[in-house]
């Protein structure tokens, strides 16, 4: 995927802030925090959205739950709590087509999930 940004950062092709990797996942923080602790979790594998998940990602997908696990005990916010969102099409306002979840935490986050 020649035009995906996260395909470049999952490559090292353009710089981000990694703070977790392996052979399946790669986990950077988010360019523009929306709270103190806010990271990306993507696959390596160029995935669109939620929508393009199959039934071969399914490892995959629980793999990336133990990392957020993981980035939550690390950056100490899993006594405190934290959330956990995919965004999926248009109306969700998914700006970046490669599948990602970002982990948000450090203080409380807003209660009206559905916005407005
Ligand atoms: P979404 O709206 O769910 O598609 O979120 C995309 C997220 O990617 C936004 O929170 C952006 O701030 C973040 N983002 C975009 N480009 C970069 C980048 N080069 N490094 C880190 N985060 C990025
Ligand atoms: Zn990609």
């Amino acid at each position: 995927m020649d035009e995906c940004i996260f395909c470049k950062i999952a490559a090292g092709d353009i710089k981000s802030d990694i703070v977790y990797e392996d052979e399946k996942v790669i986990a950077f923080k988010d360019i523009n925090p929306a709270a103190p602790v806010h990271l990306l979790v993507i696959p390596r594998k160029h995935v669109p959205s939620l929508l393009e998940i199959g039934e071969e990602d399914k490892e995959l997908i629980g793999h990336i739950h133990l990392v957020l696990q993981k980035l939550a005990r690390d950056f100490k916010i899993d006594r405190s709590g934290f959330r956990v969102i995919n965004n999926c099409g248009k109306d969700s306002g998914q700006a970046v087509f490669h599948l990602h979840f970002h982990l948000l935490g450090g203080r409380p986050l807003p209660q009206n999930l559905g916005g407005q």
